[in-house]
């Protein structure tokens, strides 16, 4: 069985990732990275969703508060609300998916894994720059170049099986090949105990996609 490397992060992205993975036969081992996040309620979730799916997951400690620069990794920068987003906003963490993507090829390097998923969308999404199909590619090549892949002649894969989806057909996707979307967080800004705050960009996406997805939205709000 081919081994992948999954990143999750707890959120309803990652799971319905991770889900399609072992769909399509990968032997899937998951990737989180405990980097500083203002939502520590996230790891536990992405544990949790790992678990759900019996998959092994490893949590890699690195430290984006070192600079900061993001509302996710600064107390300095509050979370905006949805209607206050333009551009690319607060939220978006400084080249986070090429950091982690960079750390999955290495983890997939050691396993001998050629494939790496990632669930990144470039429809219903915040409009971050490193969740678009150029920068995926542009890293296929880049993770090729950079690994003993090139002297040996092959190549990673970096699988998007969300890229072009809406939200409400990742829900749906997801539901169809059993995610429970209940051990799931999406909220930038959840209470201590986990609950999501149902007012930040990322909550209201989500809840727009089980509405538009006409599945109950389990989501625990405060
Ligand atoms: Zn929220």
């Amino acid at each position: 069985m081919a081994k992948a490397v999954v990143l999750v992060s707890g959120g309803l992205d990652s799971a319905t990732t991770l889900a399609a993975a072992k769909s399509e036969g990968f032997d899937c081992h998951a990737l989180s990275f405990d980097y500083g996040q203002r939502n520590r309620c996230e790891l536990e979730a992405a544990a949790k969703v790992a678990a759900s799916m019996e998959v092994p997951h490893l949590v890699m400690k690195i430290d984006l508060r070192a600079w900061g620069g993001s509302a996710l990794t600064s107390d300095a920068i509050a979370v905006p609300d949805a209607e206050d987003s333009h551009g690319i906003p607060d939220t978006y963490v400084p080249a986070r998916n090429l950091i982690f993507l960079s750390f999955a090829t290495a983890w997939a390097e050691v396993l001998g894994a050629r494939d790496i998923f990632i669930g990144v969308n470039d429809v219903d999404y915040s409009g971050y720059p490193d969740c678009r199909p150029a920068f995926i590619d542009a890293f296929t090549e880049c993770a090729r170049l950079g690994t003993r892949a090139v002297d040996e002649n092959w190549k990673f894969q970096i699988h998007a099986p969300l890229q072009r989806l809406s939200k409400a057909d990742i829900i749906r996707l997801g539901t169809r090949l059993g995610v429970d979307y209940s051990l799931t967080l999406s909220c930038y800004n959840p209470s201590g105990d986990g609950a999501s705050c149902g007012k930040c960009a990322t909550c209201a996406l989500r809840h727009a996609g089980f509405l538009a997805a006409g599945i109950p939205d389990p989501t625990r709000y405060v």
